[in-house]
């Protein structure tokens, strides 16, 4: 998955050109940058590839989701429908608007169970939040039919998942916004960087002024510009956004490459009667950046994952025991263990997590091995790890 293995003359070239200008700033400054616009660059060949009306480039992921989320007008008192299994950004970013994230459970997509969303919905729910987490996505359909009967937003995080379809639509491009992140180990890098997608004209304006300290960003000079509404500074830099242009112009020599490596290691593993590849919805393709692979049991799972690690099978990960993605390890969460004051209605919101039940969860994300899928491995180093892979997990299950 991360871009940055790759990282070479092209990525130079593109920092180099803001350098020259020395406009490290995405707006203004429109006769010393000599013709150079990385940020709005990228947010072109982005909507060109995604075939998406609208791209706004942001800080980082976290923020993408944060702003998705605000123009969508979620605020405080709402209701936001989260998988357990995720990023700790996910919750972050829908606490930052105030609005408290409703956790529920995962299945064998490894992402938002159906029944279980359908279940959460109460008067307050305003959004639904699926995370295609490890290169595959959410039944969409499913999501998007439930969206339609309640008046929910559909909001899907594709930070994971970048250059994912479902049913021939990029992923991101499915709800009413789509978030990507762009940071160090994603398959895009800016360094730093997040984007949001969307095909909404008016979320589209409000993410343009929201990200910027609510500037309308009408005329040319940045202290007569109106500020509509509130807005925060969620700016990316011309830097990032420069380096984050050379990757996204490689996206699909990534991807392939992506694809290429996880084939081989998946036929490697495919006669094994022991592995149990992680589902993935109808009429979706994943973006191969993880493969996903189910195990019979937690101690099974733990104990191949240990003989990964003793035979030098990095980058394999058993979330079950991660502290960062998955609701198992978010104590800090539960206790509500934060710096400064909650609003109320958050307080209130999260007490249901001192005794959820997130067993069907466990069921799957115990049993769950993920790995990721580097760029920079040559086939040869491919082939031999997933021969290693194999022998490692006929060892252990026999
Ligand atoms: C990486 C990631 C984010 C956050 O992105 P940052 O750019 O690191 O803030 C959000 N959600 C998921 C699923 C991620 O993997």
């Amino acid at each position: 998955m991360p871009g940055f293995e790759l990282f070479g003359d092209a990525e130079r070239k593109e920092v180099h050109d803001v350098l020259d200008s020395g406009v490290l700033m995405r707006y203004g400054f429109d006769g010393l940058r000599k013709g150079h616009w990385k940020a709005k660059d990228l947010e072109l060949a982005i909507k060109k590839r995604f075939t998406v009306q609208h791209a706004q480039l942001v800080s980082n992921g976290t923020a993408a989701v944060s702003i998705a989320l605000a123009v969508a007008g979620v605020g405080t008192g709402d209701e936001v429908i989260m998988p357990s299994f995720t990023f700790v950004a996910s919750f972050e970013a829908i606490m930052m608007m105030g609005a408290t994230p409703v956790v529920v459970d995962i299945d064998d997509t490894l992402t938002l169970d159906i029944e279980a969303v359908k279940a959460a919905i109460t008067p307050k729910t305003k959004a639904i939040m699926p995370v295609h987490m490890c290169g595959s996505m959410a039944n969409l359909d499913a999501l998007s039919a439930i969206c339609n009967e309640h008046n929910l937003l559909l909001i899907e995080d594709a930070c994971q998942a970048i250059g994912g379809t479902y049913k021939g639509k990029a992923l991101g491009t499915v709800g009413d916004l789509g978030c990507f992140s762009f940071d160090f180990v994603k398959t895009v890098t800016c360094g730093e960087g997040g984007g949001v997608i969307t095909n909404n004209d008016d979320y589209a304006q409000r993410l343009d002024h929201f990200s910027d300290h609510g500037h309308d960003h009408i005329g040319s000079d940045r202290g007569v510009e109106e500020h509509p509404y509130l807005g925060y500074n969620f700016r990316i830099s011309e830097l990032n956004a420069a380096v984050g242009l050379a990757q996204f112009r490689r996206i699909d020599e990534f991807l392939a490459l992506q694809k290429k490596h996880y084939s081989i290691i998946r036929q490697e593993l495919e006669p094994l009667s022991s592995v149990i590849f992680r589902t993935v919805p109808e009429g979706g393709e994943e973006s191969y950046a993880f493969l996903n692979f189910f195990l019979d049991d937690l101690e099974t799972a733990r104990a191949v994952s240990k003989e990964f690690k003793t035979n030098g099978i990095d980058v394999c990960f058993h979330y079950y025991d991660n502290n960062w993605h998955y609701i198992r390890k978010w104590e800090h969460l539960k206790e509500q263990k934060s710096l400064y004051p909650l609003c109320q209605e958050i307080k209130n919101g999260l007490s249901y997590l001192k005794d959820k039940d997130f067993s069907k969860s466990d069921h799957y994300i115990g049993r769950n091995i993920s790995c990721l899928i580097k760029l920079s491995w040559s086939e040869e180093e491919v082939r031999n790890r997933a021969k290693t892979m194999a022998e490692c997990i006929k060892k252990v299950c026999g």
